[in-house]
């Protein structure tokens, strides 16, 4: 992803752009840390909700810059504040086979959730904790620039689309993510809960990558 492009969906967001400067070095000399290394510092430093009492640790995100395809999910569950990585356990190990259908490995797509930061006993996020983390998402996105982006479950579906339309009526379409296309599917762990799903699961990647190809 350019920085032109970069800044040009930040813009489109109503993200201001700006990075902190290091300190002078001896020569006189500044140098700009990138703005990637400055979103993963005010991640693990944030304070903006009550979340952060009680985590371990923040849950960045995984996955190279610059990926073709973003997958979203809600928030971490007591297995990812441990790792400090999204989608291990279960519900990971099946993202991972969702992924291996698509002919694609864990290493090459970017994962976040909306929320990087565990709500107790794994309830559904607030709307005060969704309101103050989602910016992070939005700039991580803006800086990947992916191709397609997949929301697994209505939790990141609503947020990244700003609705409370239901699952059932955001799926089957592909929505439009400040000018990336967007494809909304069931959660990983609602898909172990209900295998049957599955088959309709498997649709809606296919129908990303027909909107990643097009
Ligand atoms: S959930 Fe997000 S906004 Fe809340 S403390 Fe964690 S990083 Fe900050």
């Amino acid at each position: 992803m350019t920085r032109h492009r970069t800044d040009r969906i930040l813009t489109t967001m109503g993200i201001t752009l700006w990075e902190r400067r290091a300190e002078p070095s001896p020569c006189g000399f500044q140098e700009a840390t990138s703005g990637w290394q400055r979103l993963m510092h005010d991640v693990a430093q944030c304070t903006r909700c009550p979340l952060h009492k009680g985590r371990t640790q923040t849950v960045f995100g995984v996955g190279p810059q610059g990926a073709a395809w973003c997958f979203v999910g809600e928030a971490p569950g007591a297995e990812e504040d441990r790792q400090g990585q999204p989608f291990v356990g279960r519900a990971g190990g099946l993202l991972g086979a969702m992924l291996r259908a698509l002919s694609l490995s864990r290493e090459e797509v970017f994962i976040a959730n909306v929320l990087k930061c565990r709500p107790p006993a794994n309830r559904d996020p607030e709307p005060l904790e969704v309101e103050s983390c989602l910016p992070f998402l939005s700039e991580q996105l803006a800086y990947v620039g992916p191709r397609v982006i997949v929301a697994l479950g209505r939790f990141a579906a609503q947020s990244l689309l700003a609705t409370d339309e239901p699952l059932s009526r955001l799926r089957g379409r592909v929505h439009d993510y400040h000018g990336m296309p967007l494809v909304v599917t069931y959660h990983p762990a609602y898909l172990l809960r209900r295998p049957a799903d599955k088959a309709a699961a498997w649709a809606d990647l296919k129908r990303a990558r027909e909107a990643l190809a097009s």
